[in-house]
């Protein structure tokens, strides 16, 4: 008999690293297209940041240092 050859272990189901519910094969590791873009949305605005804090010194120290009439 070769019954036992039948039974293959399924692969142990990853839950979705956004909300925890179990994955669907076609956005693997993700439940759904929405997990895909919440967890796709993360890693951009992650990698994008824009400093800002350059812009707010350059007005701050300029302004003060051509403030000097007296000389
Ligand atoms: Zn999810």
């Amino acid at each position: 008999m070769k019954q036992s050859a039948k039974v293959t272990p399924l692969r142990p189901k990853h839950p979705c690293p956004i909300c925890g519910k179990a994955s669907v094969r076609d956005i693997y590791p993700f439940c759904s297209a929405r997990c895909k873009d919440i967890d796709l949305n993360r890693w951009l605005s992650g990698s994008y940041a824009i400093p800002v804090r350059d812009d707010e010194e350059e007005i701050d120290g300029g302004s003060k240092r051509d403030s000097n009439p007296a000389n």
